[in-house]
């Protein structure tokens, strides 16, 4: 224990001393597996307390990037500089400055969420009294603080995702890591662990997760790095890419006959407007839709021809993805996720 102590001291010294904007830093990051590269030079670089997600279909790159940031993998080549520690060196400081959650639940069901709780403390080599308090604190915010004495066999799929949360966050860890924090969980609970990452992201939590949701990207995360095929094909904010992805779309409907559609085409053509005849109406293109709306109605009405209703569509991260890769993101296998999570667990917190 003391050994411990003075091992935390030192690397809380360290964790004060670095001070620098970004607490990962990834270089070059690269893993092969028998030749065939699952990630291929990815440098990304994640600010304190930003929700920073990695966002992918199935076999995309996207655990095995967070497994060697996290020093689960080794990198085949490249660097990875967590909280100051370099991920290759010094693997024990990054793990002792990280937290993870898994997708995979890795709770003693047969255990009460407090003793899970209790033996990640005592690993961590927390002293009784701050694992005490810290404890309490946890679920307190994953409002679990009532079952705390209960075995963890008795909670539903969205108590257990809290309670590892709760352990992931127990020894204040600089970095949350979340591997697909709410892959299989229906809707209603995937919304309920939303709200406590939102808490958390407002406590000023660094996280950076996996996912293969668009929502949940769009929902939670500050930025996003679109990885596929090993690489990141994009990265910004959910808004910055969508802006980047494309235009917004307006459709004006009009159930006028094909000659009209076409007067109405040429006239929007005329006015510089990027236009296409769509099914009972035509499509435009363009940065500004809402200022544009009134231009394109006044074209529709100078050939007199009636607008049956206006429709504004944004891009979404779905657009975001497709443009970068060409295919969507359901079309790319996303929902083999599941099938995987199994291979993933089983390769564990172990340094390969
Ligand atoms: P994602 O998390 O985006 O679904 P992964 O990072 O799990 O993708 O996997 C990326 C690629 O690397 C996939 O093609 C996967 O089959 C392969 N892969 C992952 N882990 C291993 C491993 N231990 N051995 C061989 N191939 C692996």
């Amino acid at each position: 224990m003391a050994e411990n102590g003075r091992r935390n001291e030192k690397q809380n010294k360290k964790q004060s001393e670095f001070e620098s904007e970004f607490v990962v830093e990834a270089r070059s990051l690269t893993k092969k597996f028998n030749g065939f590269t699952a990630v291929n030079a990815i440098d990304l670089s994640v600010r304190r307390g930003e929700v920073f997600g990695l966002l992918g279909p199935n076999g995309a790159g996207k655990s095995t990037t967070m497994y060697m940031l996290s020093t689960i993998l080794a990198p085949s080549s490249g660097s990875a500089v967590i909280n100051g520690f370099d991920a290759g060196r010094e693997p024990i400081a990054v793990r002792r400055s990280i937290g993870m959650v898994f997708q995979d639940s890795t709770l003693d069901t047969n255990l009460t969420g407090f003793d899970n709780l209790d033996i990640h403390g005592r690993l961590y080599g927390m002293n009784g009294a701050e694992r005490g308090k810290k404890i309490t604190e946890v679920l307190e915010l994953v409002e679990l603080a009532d079952w705390r004495g209960k075995l963890v066999k008795t909670y539903s799929g969205g108590m257990k995702r809290r309670l590892e949360i709760a352990r992931g966050l127990l020894h204040t860890p600089t970095v949350l890591f979340l591997d697909e924090p709410t892959l299989g969980l229906d809707a209603q609970t995937r919304r309920h662990i939303w709200d406590y990452l939102r808490k958390l992201r407002a406590a000023g939590v660094t996280m950076i997760l996996t996912t293969h949701y668009l929502e949940e990207a769009d929902e939670l995360c500050d930025r996003v790095a679109i990885i596929d095929h090993g690489e990141i094909k994009a990265l910004g904010s959910p808004d910055e890419l969508k802006r980047q992805a494309g235009e917004t779309v307006v459709y004006l409907k009009t159930s006028g006959a094909q000659k009209q559609k076409q007067k109405l085409l040429a006239a929007l053509k005329k006015k510089n407007f990027a236009a296409n005849a769509i099914e009972g109406g035509v499509a435009v293109k363009c940065k500004s839709c809402e200022n544009a709306i009134p231009a394109l109605l006044r074209a529709a009405d100078s050939q007199k021809i009636p607008v049956d209703a206006v429709e504004m569509r944004k891009p979404s991260l779905e657009d975001v993805f497709l443009s970068y890769t060409g295919r969507s993101l359901r079309d790319a296998g996303a929902s083999g996720a599941e099938a995987r999570r199994a291979a993933a667990t089983a390769r564990g917190f172990r340094h390969k």
